[in-house]
């Protein structure tokens, strides 16, 4: 009897931790009662236990419903059947919850919340595993760091609920070109690091798959987005030994792809072969300025409310003996690395300012813009070597413009300041070159004595086919006009995007649509042509 009465506690205990157990077993055990002790005895149980077992079983029912742990309140009767299969089924999902709950937790410490991808923490993790293992099979693998070409303003014009849509959809088509064995990781903002398995021809391929994809233009709320990205590229063990020099290493590989506009580069810092090929062409570049091998070809810019021509870009050029003319993208990088920019760059404003004289001379009135680079505005003497070069070449200073890459004028530093401002009240033009490509904030134009923005030809050439780049470029010429800029845009190709621009009150255009490139001593032939064949203001594209 004593055994008996005891059995419902135990049965009680037995049904809070075994979810399985369920009403039919508790008929059966009843019945099994009866069979063993006779039918006065289980009654007995039933009645002397029912009501305190509902009441317990209810009570933990509750508790864990409270908790909000996934319990089931019972409105029921006093069943206590029913109430035990409830509990169970509460525990069932009180354990399934809190499973749930552990893991959400480990993930969002180890995984990116927009993307779901592995986060910082993670990534070191993995890189040190994939060292290891690599040391092991003896095998090498390549960390590649990817960054959008034009993230920013496109979360800054389009934006945050189209730029996390957009980054989104970056991330589904990266793991959409990656191989099973590959893994991809997102750093923040734009940036995303690559895990590939294989040596460097591998990493390549597996990147210019990955550019292909990003080619493909986004697409969010009817916006057609074109955004491009550079990657770059570090090897295990070749270009480190460890996750830090790996991700330092194809960082900066990263920004040489970009300034290079290549895409994908392959760290090359530290190769000897390299540096030897550096050295001579460093030696070649010393040798091309004493022996004038540098040259500046210009291309025009129209104005598009008089339909005449504003001005001329030089373009610098190496006239290489053996080689023939070397665009700038193949040793601009290289002398900004070595140092020997300044002598470029001091060369080329000399030569945009006596080729200034010329225009004067001839009769035309014409500003002539001349590139400089991030680094020059660095340099403090930059600013005295302009006013030295416009000693020698008495001109109008205004119309000597710089353009200066937006990168190179967002840095603030003291030393980019000085040399702004004294600029400035030089009376020179002062251009955002490559606008849209880096990190100005609107705070910062303000702040900036520039005259003009120069909108990047990524975004002119989709103009007519993609409404996102379309809206990009309404939303810059706005911006200028209300900071009191003129606007520029790069990279015309057509007369459609032309007439689009002038619609959008555009100032000036430039590109192969106008004219490529020429040579200095074509210039004032073709103004002159030009000017007797066209005038008058172009026409908008409604
Ligand atoms: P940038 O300042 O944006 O120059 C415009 C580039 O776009 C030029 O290439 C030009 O030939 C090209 N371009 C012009 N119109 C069109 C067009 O309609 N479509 C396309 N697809 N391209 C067009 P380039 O001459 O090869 O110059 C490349 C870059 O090299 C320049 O970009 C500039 O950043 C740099 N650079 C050129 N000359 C100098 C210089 O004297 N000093 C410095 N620091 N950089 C220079
Ligand atoms: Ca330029
Ligand atoms: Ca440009």
């Amino acid at each position: 009897m004593f055994a008996a009465m005891l059995l419902p506690q135990a049965l009680l205990v037995a049904a809070a931790w075994t979810p399985v157990m369920d009403a039919g077993f508790w008929y059966g055990l009843g019945f099994a009662i009866a069979l063993i002790a006779g039918p006065a005895v289980a009654v007995e149980v039933v009645r002397r236990h029912g009501r305190e077992v509902t009441r317990r079983v209810r009570a933990i029912n509750e508790m864990i419903h409270r908790a909000d742990l996934g319990g089931r309140r019972s409105d029921n009767g006093p069943s206590s059947n029913c109430e035990i299969t409830e509990l169970a089924d509460s525990v069932e999902q009180l354990v399934e919850s809190v499973t749930r709950r552990e893991r959400r937790i480990l993930e969002s410490a180890l995984s990116d919340p927009l993307t779901g991808l592995p986060n910082r923490a993670l990534l070191a993790d993995r890189i040190r595993h994939l060292i290891a293992v690599s040391q092991r099979t003896r095998s090498a693998f390549a960390i590649g760091v990817l960054d959008l070409d034009r993230f920013k303003v496109v979360n800054d014009t389009l934006g945050h609920s189209t730029g996390d849509a957009l980054l989104k959809e970056v991330s589904r088509r990266i793991q959409r070109a990656l191989r099973e064995c590959d893994s991809v990781a997102r750093l923040g903002g734009d940036e995303f690091v690559l895990l590939i398995a294989g040596d460097a021809e591998v990493a390549r391929m597996v990147s210019r798959r990955i550019l292909e994809l990003m080619r493909e233009p986004f697409r969010h709320n009817d916006q057609v987005i074109d955004v491009g990205a550079s990657i770059g590229l570090a090897i295990y063990p070749e270009h480190g030994q460890d996750d830090v020099t790996l991700l330092r290493h194809a960082d900066s590989a990263m920004y040489r792809a970009k300034r290079s506009r290549t895409g994908a580069h392959l760290f090359d810092g530290d190769s000897g072969a390299l540096r030897h090929s550096y050295l001579s062409m460093l030696g070649e570049m010393r040798e091309a300025l004493e022996e004038r091998q540098f040259v500046l070809d210009y291309q025009p810019k129209l104005v598009l409310a008089t339909g005449r021509i504003g001005g001329f870009e030089g373009l610098v050029r190496w006239n290489h003996p053996l080689r023939g003319r070397v665009p700038p993208g193949e040793f601009i990088p290289f002398a900004e690395q070595t140092g020997f920019m300044r002598d470029i760059t001091r060369w080329v404003v000399e030569e945009g300012a006596r080729f200034s004289r010329e225009l004067t001379a001839a009769g035309l009135d014409l500003r002539v813009s001349v590139n400089v680079s991030a680094l020059d505005i660095e340099n403090p003497d930059f600013a005295k070597t302009v006013m030295e070069v416009l000693r020698r070449h008495p001109i109008d200073p205004r119309r000597l413009c710089l353009e200066i890459t937006e990168t190179g004028v967002v840095s603030e530093s003291e030393t980019a300041m000085k040399n702004l401002n004294l600029l400035s009240r030089l009376g020179v033009t002062l251009s955002v070159d490559d606008f849209g490509t880096g990190y100005a904030t609107l705070s910062q134009l303000q702040r900036l004595p520039v005259n003009e923005l120069k909108i990047d030809r990524s975004f002119v050439s989709g103009i007519n086919k993609e409404r996102g780049n379309l809206t990009i470029v309404r939303s810059t010429i706005e911006l200028g006009k209300q900071l009191g800029l003129k606007v520029i845009a790069e990279g015309v190709e057509t007369a459609q995007e032309m007439r689009s621009l002038a619609a959008l009150g555009c100032d000036e255009i430039q590109g192969y649509f106008l004219a490529k490139p020429m040579r200095a001593e074509e210039v004032i032939d073709w103004v002159k042509m030009r000017h007797a064949l066209y005038s008058g203001p172009v026409h908008a594209l409604q």
